[in-house]
C-alpha cells in the first residue's frame, strides 16, 4: 500500500495551482461580501469641514464664560442649516445658530447647545432668527464640535485589497465617492454528484433511494466564502452518463469543478476513466478521517476536486482542502478562527488526522469539548449541531478527558461564553 498524503503536504500541492482572479467593478450597492481588490486611499476628508454635531449656536468658548455673575448674551448674526455654508465670520460677542451637520463659521471655535441657551425650536418649525441669545453654560473650544478629518483624513489608507465588503466598508466607500468598486471576480464553481441511489430533492424517494444532500451543502460552502456555484444534474453511475456530466461542467468554463461521489471502491474505475479522458489526475489518498477518498488534479486545465460521497466526509474534505482553495481565488485569506479546548470524554482514532464534530461549551476559563454523538461519516445532523470540527493530529489512536485539542470553528458558529448547550 502506498503510504499516504499527509493533509498540509496535501495542501500546499493543491494550493500551488491556485492564483487570485482578476477584477471587475461593481456598482457599490451589489459590492456586499465582495472583496476588494485594490487599497482604497482616502481622495477627500471625512468629515471634509469642520461641524456641529448639535443643533445650537456657533460661538467663541471664551464668550461664554460668565461675567459678574450674568449669563453671557450674544447678538445672533448668522443662521446656517444643514447643507449651506456660512457667509462669515463670527466675531467675539457673536453667534451663528447652527444645526447638526452644518458647516462651522470661521472665528468660532465651539457649539453651545440649544438646551444650554434661553433659545428653543421645535425640529421642522421655522423659528425665526431671534436677536440676541443668552448661554446658560460654560463650554471648552471645540465643544460639539466635529473637526475636519476627524473620521478620515485626506490621504489615509482606509480600506486594503482583500478586505471583506461589509456594510460598514459599504458606507465609507459611499463617503469617499466610490460608486463603482473594484472586486475580485467571485469564482464560479461547478458540482457534479453522481449516483444511481441519487434522486433530487422534489421526487419521492423509493427503496434503495436517497436524496441528494451534497450539491446543497457543497453549493452553501461555496456560496459561504464568496463563489458562484453552478449545480450540475446527478449523473448516474455509467460511463456515457458521467462523461456527459463532466462535459457539462467544463462547458461551463468554470474555475473550479467539484464532484462528490464515486470515488470509493465500487464506481472508482468508471470515475476515474472519465477523469482521465478529461485531463491529468493525481489520485490522493489523504491522511486524514472522515474523507480518505479524496482526489484532486485539472480537467483541460481547470483545477478539479473529486470528494468522497459520505455527506459529512464532503464537507470536510471541503472545509480542509477547498476552502482555502476557494478562498485564494477570491483573493481572500484562509481567516478560520481555532480555540483551544478541552476533551470531556475519551476517544478513539486508527492514526489519520481526526476532523471530530463537537459541541463546545465554557467552565470557567476553559472551553469544553464534546462530539455531537455519532462521528458516522454519513450522519449530517453532526455538522447541523456542532459548533466545530476537533482536530486530533495524525498518531493519536487514544485521547483521555481532560487532553487538550485545537477545534476549528465552523463558519457559522457564534460563541457564546456562558452558553451550555
Ligand atoms: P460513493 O463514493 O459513490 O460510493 O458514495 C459514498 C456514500 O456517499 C454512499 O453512501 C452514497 O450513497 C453517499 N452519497 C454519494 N453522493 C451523495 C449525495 N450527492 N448526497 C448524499 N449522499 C451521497
Ligand atoms: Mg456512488
Amino acid at each position: 500500500m502506498t503510504e499516504l498524503l499527509n493533509v498540509d503536504e496535501a495542501l500546499n500541492r493543491i494550493l500551488v495551482d491556485f492564483q487570485q482572479l482578476p477584477s471587475e467593478l461593481v456598482p457599490l450597492e451589489s459590492s456586499l461580501h465582495r472583496v476588494l481588490a485594490v487599497d482604497i486611499v482616502a481622495e477627500v476628508s471625512i468629515p471634509p469641514f469642520p461641524n456641529s454635531s448639535m443643533d445650537g449656536y456657533a460661538v467663541r468658548a471664551a464668550d461664554s464664560q460668565r461675567f459678574d455673575g450674568k449669563n453671557p448674551v450674544l447678538r445672533v448674526v448668522m443662521d446656517i442649516p444643514a447643507g449651506s455654508a456660512p457667509n462669515g465670520r463670527i466675531e467675539s460677542g457673536q453667534a451663528a445658530r447652527i444645526m447638526t451637520g452644518a458647516m462651522m463659521p470661521d472665528g468660532a471655535d465651539a457649539v453651545i447647545p440649544v438646551e444650554q441657551t434661553d433659545s428653543t425650536w421645535q425640529a421642522g418649525d421655522y423659528v425665526p432668527l431671534p436677536e440676541t441669545v443668552t448661554l446658560r453654560a460654560e463650554i471648552k473650544p471645540g465643544n460639539a464640535v466635529r473637526p475636519i478629518g476627524e473620521d478620515i483624513r485626506i490621504g489615509d489608507t482606509v480600506l486594503r485589497a482583500g478586505n471583506l465588503i461589509r456594510p460598514q466598508e459599504m458606507g465609507v466607500l459611499a463617503a469617499l465617492g466610490q460608486a463603482n468598486v473594484p472586486v475580485i471576480r467571485q469564482p464560479r464553481v461547478a458540482i457534479l454528484s453522481s449516483g444511481d441511489e441519487l434522486v433530487s430533492v422534489d421526487q419521492p424517494l423509493a427503496p434503495g433511494k436517497i436524496r441528494d444532500t451534497n450539491s446543497y451543502t457543497l453549493a452553501g460552502l461555496i456560496q459561504s466564502y464568496g463563489g458562484i456555484p453552478y449545480r450540475i444534474p446527478t449523473a448516474r453511475d455509467q460511463m456515457d452518463d458521467i462523461r456527459r456530466r463532466f462535459q457539462e461542467a467544463l462547458d461551463l468554463h468554470p474555475d473550479l469543478i467539484i464532484s462528490s461521489a464515486g470515488v470509493s471502491v465500487g464506481t472508482l474505475d468508471m470515475m476515474r476513466a472519465v477523469m482521465m479522458e478529461y485531463g491529468d489526475l493525481t489520485f490522493w489518498r489523504v491522511n486524514l478521517r472522515p474523507g480518505k477518498p479524496l482526489a484532486y488534479g485539472k480537467l483541460r486545465g481547470i483545477p478539479y476536486f473529486g470528494l468522497p460521497g459520505n455527506p459529512v466526509s464532503a464537507m470536510v474534505t471541503f472545509d480542509v482542502f477547498v476552502r482555502p482553495a476557494l478562498l485564494k481565488l477570491g483573493g481572500q485569506a484562509d481567516a478560520f478562527q481555532t480555540i483551544i479546548a478541552v476533551l470531556s470524554e475519551e476517544l478513539h482514532s486508527d492514526g489519520r488526522r481526526s476532523y471530530i464534530r463537537v459541541k463546545l461549551h465554557k467552565e470557567q476559563d476553559q472551553w469544553v469539548a464534546r462530539t455531537t454523538g455519532t462521528q458516522s461519516s454519513g450522519a449530517l445532523t453532526s455538522m447541523v449541531q456542532a459548533d466545530g470540527l476537533l482536530i486530533l493530529p495524525e498518531g493519536v489512536t487514544l485521547a483521555a478527558p481532560g487532553d487538550q485539542f485545537p477545534v476549528r470553528l465552523l463558519k457559522s458558529t457564534l460563541l457564546n461564553d456562558d452558553s451550555q448547550r
